[in-house]
């Protein structure tokens, strides 16, 4: 789960990592009242989206008057932002930060995130800040410094020490960024974190050190024991079919591809991925229906899978160990039922009462091309994406 640049920065607040003064607004009046409330003379007024390059995309705007930026809040509430990182439609702005100006000297990148390798938290510093850091990391690995933390020990300051004199910060600074790192380390573990990103951290004309930008992913398993973040999540911020999913109790996950995928099970699920791939194709989603699976839920599934426009052709494989294919079947008729399927649909069931589930479809009228084995499924659904793909005129 991702939060806000806001909520991360309110999170920084608490553990003593020094953020800008900043007010959220959510209409073009609270931004207007934000300026009064912050004083000065001068304002960033930043869309608050779940992605980065923001900048870039005009969603950080510096204003040097209140009216510029009731301007600036009205014109990004309610649009969506659309940037590097979101995907063409990009992402409801619902609120805006409004915030104090920083004169910068420098910009510096800092990231904690779990090494799965080697079992510990990892620390990312870099003097390439405000860029994209693996960018950065694929053209000069050497500009990257990279300690890891011990679960045991904690954060040492020679780690600290480590990290400072690598960004070329002067004394103050180092104790400074100690100060910060300690913060950020406990943020880490006591939020159940994934990723802790600052983009830049910025040494400020003053010589001081400000997080300018804030990124927290929490992991979502731990959500359970984490009420207050949990209470953070913002699902406007959500592919809309991964909620629909999650309220299905389905593995769903939105990819690029056109082939839509229905599977059960998360190994086979990869597999069919792997072998689309293979075969020249691309998925438009990972989909496990789970074991013990109802015909309700995989009509829920096949509906999912038809609603996202770029799919080009339905790849349903499902092999019948604990599911039974006709239970299978049955879904499938029943969605169809429900919406209608313009794409071609190629079916491979395998196993418990397949040929119970073959006979189903078979009887019901509806098209669809079947397959015996893995290879044979992938190859028919990619030939049949790209065909229709031809026909309606996309890719
Ligand atoms: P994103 O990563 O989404 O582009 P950032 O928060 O990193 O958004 O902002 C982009 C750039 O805008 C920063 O690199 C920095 O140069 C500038 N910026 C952001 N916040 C402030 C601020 N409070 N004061 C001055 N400049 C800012
Ligand atoms: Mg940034």
């Amino acid at each position: 789960m991702n939060l806000h640049e806001f909520q991360a920065k309110e999170l920084f607040r608490a553990h003593a990592v020094g953020v800008p003064d900043g007010v959220v607004a959510r209409s073009p009046g609270q931004a207007l009242a934000a300026t009064r409330q912050l004083g000065g003379e001068r304002w960033v007024v930043k869309a608050q989206v779940h992605a980065g390059g923001r900048g870039k995309a005009g969603g950080v705007v510096a204003c040097d008057d209140p009216a510029q930026v009731r301007a600036e809040a009205a014109r990004l509430l309610g649009s969506r932002l659309q940037t590097a990182q979101t995907g063409a439609d990009g992402l409801p702005v619902d609120a805006v930060l409004v915030e104090a100006p920083t004169a910068i000297a420098r910009e510096l990148y800092l990231g904690l995130l779990v090494d799965r390798a080697a079992e510990r938290i990892a620390i990312m510093a870099s003097t390439s800040g405000g860029m994209d850091i693996e960018a950065v990391a694929a053209r000069d690995p050497s500009a990257l410094v990279l300690v890891h933390v011990d679960p045991v020990v904690g954060l040492m300051p020679w780690q600290g020490r480590r990290i400072g004199f690598a960004l070329g910060l002067d004394k103050p600074q180092r104790a400074a960024l100690q100060q910060m790192l300690q913060g950020l380390y406990r943020l880490f573990v006591d939020s159940d974190a994934s990723l802790v990103e600052i983009n830049p951290l910025v040494v400020t004309a003053e010589g001081g050190l400000l997080a300018l930008d804030a990124k927290v992913n929490l992991d979502a398993n731990a959500l359970y024991r984490q009420p207050a973040l949990e209470a953070l999540r913002d699902s406007g911020q959500e592919d809309p079919r991964e909620l629909a999913a999650a309220a299905h109790q389905l593995n769903y996950i939105s990819l690029d591809g056109n082939i839509g995928c229905m599977v059960n099970g998360a190994g086979l699920a990869m597999a069919t991925m792997d072998l689309v791939k293979l075969h020249g194709g691309a998925p438009a989603n990972f989909l496990d229906v789970g074991g013990g699976t109802t015909a309700e839920r995989v009509a829920e599934a096949f509906k999912l899978v038809l609603s996202d426009p770029k799919v080009c052709a339905v790849l349903v494989n499902i092999f019948g160990g604990i599911v039974r294919c006709d239970l299978i079947a049955e879904g499938i008729i029943r969605a169809v039922r429900d919406v209608r399927i313009d794409v071609p649909l190629v079916v491979r069931l395998q196993g418990t009462k397949a040929a119970e589930g073959r006979a189903l479809l078979a009887d019901s009228g509806l098209e669809l091309q079947t397959a015996g084995s893995l290879s044979e499924a992938a190859d028919k659904v990619v030939a049949a994406a790209a065909g229709a793909g031809a026909s309606t005129g996309s890719a």
